[in-house]
């Protein structure tokens, strides 16, 4: 059923050295289900009673990598074909300690000690098992069809050409014991949704509501990873309104569920759908996309709340402005970690804003140089076809790019004159008025000291990137409402 054309070349060189020295072995998994949706698999996937030890030796180019269960990775120049041994039923959930990292290589990986401990356990042959067992453990039936190279058939344990023609999406075995086995298949039965279009059978619909705050225990660095996946596979926005309508979404971004509830005149709402059909339209024609440009979207809203509190408590604006940041990533990287590096970057596409829209320095074309000047500029888009506002700086910041040297010169000079027109009739000195001209002054020497200096509110973030895994004990001060207690979410009623 499935063409040999359609495979990767290294998967096939793969499947048959495994099947040459004596071994079972199929792909399996998402490059099944693609290829018989006729879709482009993202990657390949390979089964095998080989043990992983005994893939390594047939492959130089393989690492064993995952503390918890060992996987091998066969490398090749562009593609890596995840190679693993069937599973049993006491082996652990698929992915979940999070993201797998060689233990001998990396040390500093954000994965608990406890981890380590376990691996020579889990390591134990008790784990490994047969195709039948191996197919009972993965999650939806769509997920668990094994294509044989041999005579190109499909194996099929668990009715998922059956589900896969019907568009439907079920869960192997009990529902609700395999959502408390592992949350994040609550996530994942969304994604694929989303994705392929299909229905979530109701069976394994109707758990969810009930069970959603259970992903409060997923470790961060793992939300991470899902999060990337959900929003950055090109389906951003359904998968979106798929995690609302579940209930879902609350547990990733508990503060922007609680500005989507109290949005004024539909502008967060607006503002977040746009933010991810941007998303969508530049991963769907191939262009790169950040996690630090979704972060700064989704997170928009309540920075902009809790910098006006701030800015009506007297705070200067750029001020505000960053101690809200600090205080909107703090609460975030509770339930997602958040890497350090991205939550730099959504910073300054934050901190750019008011630049971009004063252009208060002469030099405004320097902010073009600004390593965040684009993803910056596309948010001030996004912001101002949501209705937010800055639509003349949008405006300009659209001529001035596409202007040649001379229009670009002569914007800049009117530019700096109007600032130093705005300056001129201000007083230089004396108590700052918020929000003013000259709270705004200290708009360019704050962006400009990026990495914004971390106050001790910010320090929460600090060593993302190597202790992802951490969950955050601190709680937030002064945060209103609180995250809801579960039995209280509004959600809609899925069916
Ligand atoms: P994608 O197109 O997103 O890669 P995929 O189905 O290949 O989709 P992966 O996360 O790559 O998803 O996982 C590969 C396979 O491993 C799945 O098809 C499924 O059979 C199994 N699997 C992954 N995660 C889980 C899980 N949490 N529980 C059970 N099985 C899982
Ligand atoms: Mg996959």
């Amino acid at each position: 059923m499935i063409s040999r054309a359609h495979i990767s070349e290294n998967a096939l060189k793969v499947l048959y050295r495994l099947r040459n020295a004596g071994f079972a072995a199929y792909l399996v998994g998402g490059c099944v289900r693609d290829q018989l949706l006729g879709r482009e698999p993202k990657d390949f996937d390979v089964a095998t009673d080989a043990h992983p030890e005994q893939v390594r030796e047939l492959f130089r180019n393989c690492r064993l990598i995952g503390r918890r269960f060992r996987l091998a990775h066969v490398r090749f120049r562009d593609e890596i074909i995840e190679v693993a041994t069937f599973r049993g039923s006491a082996a652990p959930p698929d992915q979940a300690d999070g993201e797998d990292v060689d233990a001998e290589d990396e040390d500093d990986d954000g994965i608990a000690e406890s981890d380590v401990a376990e691996t020579a356990q889990l390591t134990d042959d008790n784990v490994y098992g047969t195709i039948e067992e191996d197919a009972l453990r993965r999650d939806f039936t769509i997920n668990a069809l094994y294509y044989n190279v041999e005579d190109f058939s499909v194996v099929d344990f668990v009715g998922g050409m059956a589900d896969l023609e019907a568009g439907m999406l079920r869960l192997i075995g009990d529902p609700e014991q395999r959502y408390r086995e592992d949350p994040v298949r609550m996530l994942r039965a969304v994604r694929f949704a989303a994705k392929l279009g299909f229905r979530i059978h109701p069976d394994s619909e109707a758990p969810i509501l009930e069970l959603a705050p259970l992903l409060a225990d997923i470790p961060p660095a793992r939300l991470f990873e899902e999060v990337l996946k959900l929003f950055q596979g090109g389906c951003a926005l359904a998968t979106y309104e798929q995690l609302r309508h579940y209930g879902l979404f609350e547990y990733l971004f508990p503060q922007t569920e609680e500005s989507l509830e109290h949005e004024e005149e539909g502008f967060p709402l607006t503002f977040v759908a746009r933010a991810l059909r941007n998303t969508d339209e530049r991963v769907n024609a191939g262009l790169p996309v950040t996690p630090a440009f979704l972060f700064a979207a989704l997170l928009w809203e309540p920075l902009r709340e809790r910098a006006a509190l701030l800015q009506a408590n007297g705070a200067p604006r750029m001020e505000a402005l960053q101690r809200a940041a600090d205080d909107v990533i703090a609460e975030q990287i509770r339930s997602i970690a958040f890497p350090r590096r991205f939550s730099v970057q959504a910073r300054e596409i934050w901190g750019l804003q008011p630049r971009l829209e004063e252009r208060r320095t002469k030099r405004v074309s320097a902010l073009l140089d600004h390593p965040r000047f684009r993803a910056a500029y596309d948010f001030l888009v996004l912001r101002s076809e949501a209705g937010e506002g800055g639509d003349e700086a949008a405006d300009w910041w659209t001529r001035f790019q596409a202007g040649d040297e001379a229009e670009r010169g002569s914007m800049a000079d009117e530019a700096g004159e109007a600032a130093r027109g705005r300056r001129g009739r201000k007083p230089r000195r004396g108590r700052k008025p918020p929000g003013g001209a000259n709270g705004a002054e200290a708009t360019d020497e704050a962006v400009q000291a990026t990495p914004p200096a971390v106050t001790g509110e910010g320090d929460d973030d600090q060593g993302q990137e190597s202790g992802g895994g951490r969950r955050r004990r601190r709680r937030r001060r002064g945060r209103r409402g609180g995250r809801k207690t579960p039995g209280e979410a509004p959600t809609p009623d899925p069916a």
